[in-house]
């Protein structure tokens, strides 16, 4: 044991999400250690000099906030800033790169106009913002009960019928949302446009049964019941930066280089640090790390796990941590970054690049391009054109950027790659494999460029250009999230099923696993899914909920 401290709650894993738990944990009052395997604290939600003397410093991996409610940010004192971007999409035509959708949140008439200009059918920019509005009531309704004790599923719906908005449910929570959009929207490219947020990290489909696109929509639209998606302001690492500050002002010991080798019952958790192996234990264990990581720090086999939730009576919630099959889902993209010595000029001619970079700029990504692109890889293959969305950070907050770079008009460019299962990547083939995704990835790019991505990029010092490609397993590898499955596994819909258990604070705040002194505080806690510490706050309160007295009060 390294130090003679004695901890009400141990946390495994210092992604955003323990940090938060921390902070709400220690500001109550609780003695709290976080152990976190790497160098640092952040996770996902860090920013990086991804490039050898370049002083640019990226959002490695998360690079956009939008479910991160404001009561968190108020309740823990977070000095962060979420800009707003007044573009919401860019999407050039596949079959004419000279013709593009703009969706500028700040000129209706022009977005009309556009719509037209990439031939979508007469109306279909009202149907367009009608379904969003649809949508958006439903979501406006769902938000706040993210934060609150779980709904079961008949209590959300009559929430939903109570607000007015019945058919949105259906639409969004019953039925394929795949329905939904080719129901209201004729435009292949404006039906991509919309598919596309169902399928952010999720191989699916429209029209799949089992509704993982709808769960994963529906998270892409809840944050702060708007959907709107932030650029955090200083990078991704001052959101994270913050957890970690409020945790370490409130008085949480957070032990970096420290891996956890092993939670076992009782509240033991044994770690590795400083060459030397620990052992600690405390009333909780709250695991930020995903629930496959937390089955093998328990030495369970997921089927083994998931008899024993089944035994124990128990589901969803709790089989999440012992062996839910859905989160054992695989990641399905690919990361790239890139510094440009300046944007590129597009073959469309009508738009600014800075119009274009300034919100979510979708490349091949309509309906028939997705659904070719899925059953291409579901096939084993990597999809051409590889259904690409990029982001530009530096356009609305340079700071990331030293001022010279800023000077010379430098730009950052974040790309996410669709339909890359993790079963295209192996042990054997990941080197090869990246090689081939980075290349598909700026084909993707250039087929809707004036100029060759390649001759924009920076170089560092040694002459190597700066641009870096994660696979699902480079995922893996960095920050422990299993198959590179951005949300730690499957998404679960933020309520529960009818008859399921509610009895015990851990299970009312969906954060249960089958042993009630361990549990989920991460992206693979019911509603944690993404950068929103929701994770995190939701374990504080199960166990400031449940909790027996103070340890020393
Ligand atoms: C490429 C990519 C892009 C994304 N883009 C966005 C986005 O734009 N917006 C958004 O909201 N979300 C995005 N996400 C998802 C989001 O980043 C995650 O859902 C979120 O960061 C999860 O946070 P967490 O704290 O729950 O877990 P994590 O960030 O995964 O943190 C878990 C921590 O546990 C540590 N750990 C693992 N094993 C051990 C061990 N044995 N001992 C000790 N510590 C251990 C890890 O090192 C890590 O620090 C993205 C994710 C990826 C990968």
């Amino acid at each position: 044991m390294s130090s003679n401290k004695e901890f009400d709650a141990i946390i495994v894993g210092g992604g955003h999400n323990g940090l938060a738990a921390a902070a709400y944990l220690a500001k109550a009052g609780r003695e709290v250690l976080v152990l976190e395997k790497l160098e640092h604290p952040g996770g996902a939600a860090v920013s990086a000099h991804a490039f050898d003397g370049v002083d640019a410093r990226l959002s490695r991996y998360s690079y956009l906030v939008s479910l991160l409610p404001q009561q968190i940010i108020d309740d823990l004192g977070l000095r962060v800033t979420l800009a707003r971007r007044r573009y919401s999409s860019y999407t050039p035509d596949p079959a004419d790169g000279s013709r593009a959708l703009l969706v500028d949140n700040g000129d209706e008439a022009a977005t009309a106009a556009s719509f037209a200009a990439v031939g979508a059918p007469d109306g279909e920019f009202r149907a367009f913002t009608a379904f969003y509005a649809a949508c958006r009531q439903l979501t406006e309704a769902l938000w706040p009960t993210m934060t609150s004790p779980l709904l079961p599923r008949s209590v959300a719906r009559s929430l939903a019928a109570r607000a007015g908005v019945a058919e949105a449910w259906e639409a969004m929570i019953e039925h394929p949302i795949g329905h939904a959009i080719s129901k209201n929207l004729g435009s292949d490219l404006v039906r991509g446009v919309v598919l596309t947020d169902a399928l952010i990290g999720t191989f699916a489909q429209a029209d799949d049964e089992d509704l993982q696109q709808n769960i994963c929509f529906l998270y892409h639209l809840i944050g702060g019941g708007t959907g709107d998606w932030d650029v955090p302001v200083g990078g991704m690492g001052a959101v994270s930066g913050e957890l970690e500050r409020a945790a370490r002002d409130a008085g949480a010991t957070i032990l970096t280089s420290a891996d956890v080798t092993a939670v076992r019952p009782g509240g033991v958790v044994d770690y590795r640090h400083g060459g030397q192996d620990h052992t600690v234990t405390a009333a909780w264990v709250l695991s930020n790390v995903a629930p496959a990581v937390l089955n093998r720090l328990r030495s369970r086999p997921a089927e083994g796990a998931a008899a024993g939730a089944a035994a124990a009576g128990i589901s969803a919630g709790a089989a999440a941590a012992a062996g839910n099959p859905n989160h054992r889902r695989e990641g399905a993209q690919v990361k790239v970054n890139l510094l440009l010595k300046r944007l590129p000029e597009l073959l469309d001619g009508s738009v600014s690049p800075e119009a274009a970079f300034g919100g979510t700029f979708h490349i091949n990504e309509t309906w028939s391009q997705l659904d070719a692109a899925y059953r291409t890889a579901a096939a084993g293959s990597v999809p051409s054109p590889l259904p690409c969305e990029i982001y530009c950070h530096s356009l609305t907050d340079p700071s990331i950027l030293s001022p010279e770079l800023q000077a010379a008009g430098a730009q950052t460019l974040t790309v996410f790659g669709l339909h890359v299962p993790h079963r295209l990547v192996t042990a054997e083939n990941n080197e090869d494999r990246r090689a081939e995704l980075q290349a598909a990835v700026l084909a993707s790019l250039n087929s809707v460029l004036a100029e060759p991505i390649e001759d924009l990029l920076l170089t560092d010092p040694d002459g190597r250009p700066c641009i870096e490609t994660k696979t699902t397993l480079d995922i893996e590898r960095a920050v422990g999230m299993p198959q590179g499955n951005i949300f730690h596994g499957g998404l679960d819909w933020p309520f529960v099923e009818d008859g399921e258990p509610l009895d015990t604070p851990a299970r009312r705040w969906g954060v249960a696993t089958d042993d009630p002194q361990i549990l989920l505080c991460g992206s693979g806690a019911r509603r944690g899914g993404a950068v929103s510490a929701i994770g995190g706050h939701n374990a504080a309160m199960a166990v400031l909920e449940s909790e027996p007295p103070l340890r020393n009060g």
